[in-house]
């Protein structure tokens, strides 16, 4: 079946070089495979012979070798890669000492999914697939909160334990942790049991490596670089010391590896032998607080940053993990011959993703992922284990009749044909849009157009400096203003509220930072970004990117995989989505509407009733009448937002609180801007940036400034506004229908949607699976 889909996928491939693709020599070059050729050496050996054009016209052509053991990546006519070592009148040779050839480059991949698949290469590809919010666990919000009190002892160079424990108690009652508390149901002290666990061997770490500590550089360690050479056993033993920190939760996109990561510390180290010079490096640190594994998966990750590392500076040659429970550290070297191994792994998941399509008979269908592992402990463990066996079950109906595993059975057999009928539809369907996306305006332009090009077709500004001292806004978000060094005085690039991302102008620092723009003058940008820049110097020319679109599938792919669970509110979900199970409705308004409310319901309709028209009062009464869901419709015009004013009236003066959302900022915003006029209180989520002014004193930031510190008064805002939660409004502006859902803890939950129909059962689950204020 493989074999048939890849010469359908070749088939189409072959057709010529799409517009789309853009092809370049150089450092990030980008060549196009015309031709691959399987030849047998003189010696016998099995190399691929690749014909490669980075122009568009496929005049210029060049060739590819891969042998001693590349031959086997899954390159193919039309694939476009990307060539690392030397390239020699024309000829490229790589081989197991020298080179790399990366697949589809453009294609970022996380070293967690790297690492997750040597194990289970199906694993690495459902985790780029499936990536949304789990829920999250004690344990995972441990092991944040750890990281961050190590990060903030790191940069203020101080892990006394004093120090130690004053970050400790700050992070505990910082708002973002109290929410994930809250949401989790867990309480300060079950958190604060936790973390204090690891905080002494943080102390530890420090007075083992950190170099002014009187005891660093007692403990010996085990490290040969591959710059060292032939070294001895003995003469590989060192010591470690931590001399500087250079910079926390390090962001890069590294283009030329197709590999992307945030690294949890990068610090300047020395390297201390017997009888020689001490060495300098800048190196990655990775963070763990699970067991002391030294596991094949950690070490992976910690070989793929010095990788990446190595496109950004010096190259680090090493990098270290850092047991957070038992203070120890692990060096790991990061030389070629495991790079090479990785990125074949790499090279594979990339094959697998960016194959994700074949062509059956003219029509796309998703195909089959990499085989499922025959080791069953892996299996057990798996997150992805559900998304495996759905798509197993799917796979299994449309390709091959063979008996699944027993997982497979077991994880799925709730589900029925419709259903996975219905989950293989939506996976196609969010597939394809990526894709359409991807072509479109994929990220790829911020690296492989000069920021001259990009400014020419919009979505760019180059030349940009950092103008004034950048200013902390709130935690881990920082206010940074630019102005332009020279050429055009015009920023016409980028709107107020652009999504951008920030790398150097010359395309070295890919992804240094992520944010918003606030403002837009005549002379310059402000925006919010999740990094502080000022440690670059006042030299440094920046380049701002719009950053469309990132991640914005993966919600809904990840809604789609909690629709299928096995789960009394999935199980439901599924009846009304999937089946179309009718949606089933109350008789009488007199068991909806508490007694104590009733006049004040009078006079809101008394007020607004002679100004609606039949249609309107009619879905209002629907609603209060629905156990499941109202659908509404009607054309831009109709009255939609007067209704749903009316509505949250109502339901507020029931005591009812109501979740309204929607696809937009502003189309919240216009509701609340209502509401606000008749003093109903709310409290509204989401980014502060952008929040219509009028409506940022109400913004979740602005409420937990005023001093919330324990779970506790957490608790009470939460509660004051949303204790009676019943209501849910999703609200998209310019419509055609309106939905209204009851479920669980909500007495009704209120959809708007417009011609994209899909939208509703992604929704559906991602609200149903949360508590609502921590969505
Ligand atoms: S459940 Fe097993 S086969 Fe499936 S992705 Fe996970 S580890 Fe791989």
């Amino acid at each position: 079946m493989t074999l048939l889909c890849n010469d359908l996928y070749r088939k189409k491939k072959n057709k010529g070089i799409p517009e789309h693709v853009i092809l370049a020599s150089g450092v990030h070059n980008r060549y196009w495979v015309l031709d691959v050729q399987d030849v047998t050496s003189t010696q016998s050996c099995t190399e691929k012979h690749l014909t490669i054009t980075c122009s568009k016209t496929t005049e210029s052509r060049e060739t590819c070798i891969l042998k001693d053991g590349w031959e086997s990546t899954p390159v193919a006519v039309g694939d476009v890669v990307h060539l690392e070592g030397k390239c020699v009148s024309g000829l490229w040779t790589i081989d197991r000492d020298s080179g790399f050839l990366v697949l589809l480059p453009d294609l970022l991949i996380s070293g967690t999914s790297i690492a997750n698949s040597i194990r289970c290469m199906r694993r690495g590809v459902l985790g780029e697939m499936f990536k949304a919010f789990d829920g999250g666990s004690k344990q995972m919000l441990n092991g944040t909160i750890v990281h961050d009190i190590f990060q903030k002892a790191a940069m203020s160079s101080d892990f006394s334990p004093e120090r130690i424990q004053t970050f400790a108690a700050e992070a505990l009652r910082s708002p973002n942790y109290l929410g994930q508390m809250y949401s989790l149901k867990l309480t300060q002290a079950d958190m604060r049991q936790e973390v204090e666990e690891y905080l002494p061997s943080l102390s530890e770490w420090a007075n083992h490596y950190v170099h002014m500590s009187p005891q660093a550089g007692q403990k010996q360690l085990t490290l040969k670089l591959p710059s060292d050479g032939a070294l001895s056993t003995q003469d590989a033993t060192c010591s470690v010391t931590v001399t500087d920190y250079v910079d926390i939760e390090e962001n890069m996109w590294c283009p030329r590896f197709g590999l992307k990561v945030k690294i949890d510390v990068t610090a300047g180290v020395r390297i201390h032998r017997r009888g020689r010079k001490p060495t300098e490096r800048i190196v990655p640190l990775e963070l763990k607080t699970g067991k002391e594994s030294n596991s094949i998966e950690h070490r992976s990750q910690v070989i793929l940053y010095t990788l990446m590392s190595s496109a950004r500076r010096c190259d680090p040659e090493a990098g270290f993990l850092v047991y957070l429970k038992t203070g120890s550290l692990h060096p790991v070297v990061g030389n070629h011959m495991d790079r090479r191994e990785l990125v074949k792994i790499r090279n594979s998941l990339a094959h697998h993703i960016g194959n994700s399509l074949v062509k059956v008979e003219g029509r796309s269908q998703m195909a089959p992922l990499p085989a499922i592992v025959s080791d069953k402990q892996a299996c057990k463990y798996c997150p992805q284990k559900r998304n495996c066996a759905v798509y197993s079950r799917y796979c299994f109906s449309l390709f091959i009749a063979v008996n699944p595993q027993a997982f497979v059975q077991s994880e799925s057999e709730h589900l029925s044909p419709v259903h996975l009928q219905y989950f293989s539809h939506w996976l196609l369907l969010c597939t394809l849009e990526a894709l359409t996306m991807e072509n479109k305006a994929g990220r790829r332009i911020i690296w492989l157009q000069t920021a001259q090009q990009r400014e020419k077709s919009g979505g760019c500004v180059g030349n940009m400096q950092l103008a004034r001292e950048v200013s902390v806004l709130s935690d881990g978000v920082y206010k940074h203003s630019f102005v332009r060094k020279e050429g055009d005085q015009t920023l016409t690039g980028l709107i107020v509220g652009d999504r951008i991302v920030v790398s150097d102008q010359d395309s070295v620092l890919i992804g240094l930072a992520t944010g918003y723009v606030t403002e837009i003058t005549i002379s310059g940008v402000t925006c919010s970004l999740d990094k502080n820049l000022s440690k670059f110097s006042s030299n440094t020319v920046f380049r701002l990117d719009q950053d469309e679109g990132a991640g914005c599938l993966s919600t809904h792919l990840g809604n789609l995989s909690m629709l299928m669970e096995n789960t009394p509110t999935s199980e439901r979900l599924r009846q009304l989505i999937v089946e179309f199970r009718p949606p089933q409705f109350i008789d009488s308004l007199s068991s909806v509407l508490p007694r104590d409310a009733k006049d004040t319901v009078a006079n809101i309709l008394k007020d607004v009733f002679r100004r609606l028209n039949k249609p309107q009062k009619q879905a209002m009464k629907k609603v209060l009448l629905s156990k499941d869901y109202t659908l509404i419709v009607g054309i831009p015009g109709t009255g939609k937002t007067t209704t749903i004013c009316t509505l949250v009236r109502i339901l507020h003066a029931c005591g009812f609180s109501v979740l309204l959302t929607s696809y937009t900022h502003s189309a919240v915003d216009n509701i609340l801007l209502k509401l606000k006029r008749f003093k109903i209180s709310f409290l509204r989520l989401g980014r502060a940036q952008k929040v219509h002014h009028d409506i940022l004193p109400f913004t979740e930031e602005s409420r937990r400034a005023e001093g919330i510190q324990t779970l506790e008064e957490l608790e009470q805002l939460y509660s004051k506004e949303v204790r009676h939660m019943k209501f849910f409004i999703f609200y998209p502006c310019k419509c055609f229908v309106y939905v209204f859902y009851i479920y669980n803890n909500f007495k009704s939950l209120m959809f708007l949607f417009n011609k994209k129909y899909q939208q509703i059962p992604h929704s559906l689950t991602f609200f149903s699976h949360r508590r609502p204020l921590t969505t």
